[in-house]
């Protein structure tokens, strides 16, 4: 099978490379067309998965098209962006029908349930690795960014941290659960929610926000050394799933909450005022600390001693120190 031929049966044939809002030319020209409306701005992030660093080798195609977009499109719900479309840069060791054919099925489950139309992409030969860029709008102004947490907010983040972590030695093969705790783990590690709608939500109202990829004390540190303050977390407040609590027991699974990555829920500094009225409207979010005065991110314990030991997230070239 030709590229082109390759491209057209996986990609330009899949159900979200229709045109869609904000589309108005997708794949087969040199270029995609995106049309924004008046006042709004283009959200852009790109993310790169590369096969043995981001994902085992021999993953499941059609969960790393579902996962590789989830990944990509949670970007854009950090931003509060609105999703349009996305490219699709995928290199590959050769061209296997049952792997794209699955791999381009997750991806469009992915893309529609995320409302991202395929817009473009690059094929070419090589070691596995997927880029995925994706495009969203916000109107101007209203993006979420890191850098704007106020001392008095409060810290919180949408819904429970630490599953993805504790999924991992699943996805590694190195351990066997029963189903009822492997399951939801699993589910978070291979499907990340992308909180697009609590994104959206959060505009007008969080005054910081990201999405979690590297654990909740590392991504807390960029939002605290953007904004220009300190970050607290209240380890008692941390929320953990019963099935990551049977899975890993009380100390591991906040270990994993804290420094675990690819959870993919937002953090966000939001001012008291909002707290109530979102919660209400039943949107998951749970406080865990607050903004104080200062810099970097302090880890409280019960009695409210700060016990964090200085660390980061995964770095792909050295710890921070080197
Ligand atoms: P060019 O030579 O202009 O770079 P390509 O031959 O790479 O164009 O691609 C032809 C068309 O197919 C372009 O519109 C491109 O965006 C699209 N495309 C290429 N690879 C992919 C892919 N993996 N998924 C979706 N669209 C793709
Ligand atoms: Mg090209």
């Amino acid at each position: 099978m030709g590229e082109f031929e390759l491209i057209r049966h996986y990609f330009a044939a899949a159900s979200c490379a229709r045109a869609g809002e904000g589309v108005a030319l997708g794949i087969g020209d040199d270029c995609a067309l995106l049309e924004l409306p008046v006042g709004e701005q283009l959200a852009v992030s790109t993310d790169t998965l590369v096969e043995g660093v981001h994902f085992p080798g021999n993953a499941d195609p059609f969960l790393l098209g579902q996962r590789a977009l989830a990944v990509s499109a949670s970007d854009l719900a950090a931003m509060g962006a609105t999703p349009i479309g996305f490219i699709l840069a995928l290199t590959l060791p050769s061209a296997e029908p049952d792997w794209l054919q699955a791999f381009a099925a997750g991806l469009d489950r992915m893309a529609q349930q995320c409302a991202l139309g395929l817009i473009g992409g690059d094929t070419t030969r090589g070691p596995l690795s997927l880029t995925l860029t994706v495009f969203g709008r916000v109107p101007r102004g209203q993006a979420l960014t890191r850098s704007g947490a106020q001392v008095g907010d409060l810290l919180c983040v949408g819904g429970e941290l630490g599953d993805a972590a504790g999924a991992l030695p699943l996805v590694l093969g190195q351990c066997q659960l029963p189903d009822a705790i492997a399951e939801p783990l699993l589910a978070r590690y291979w499907t990340p929610q992308p909180q697009l709608d609590l994104g959206v939500a959060l505009r007008g109202k969080a005054t910081a926000a990201l999405d979690i990829s590297d654990g909740l004390l590392a991504d807390c540190g960029h939002i605290a050394a953007a904004s220009g303050c300190a970050l607290r977390i209240e380890l008692a407040r941390l929320p953990l799933s019963a099935a990551l609590l049977a899975a890993a027991g009380p100390v591991a699974a906040a270990r994993h909450a804290l420094s675990g990555g690819d959870d993919y829920r937002l953090a966000f500094t939001l001012p008291p005022i909002h707290l109530a009225a979102l919660q209400q409207a039943g949107w998951p979010i749970c406080v865990v600390g607050d903004v104080v005065a200062g810099s970097g991110v302090q880890l409280l314990n019960e009695a409210g001693v700060n016990i964090e030991q200085p660390r980061s997230g995964y770095q792909h070239f050295g710890k921070p120190s080197d």
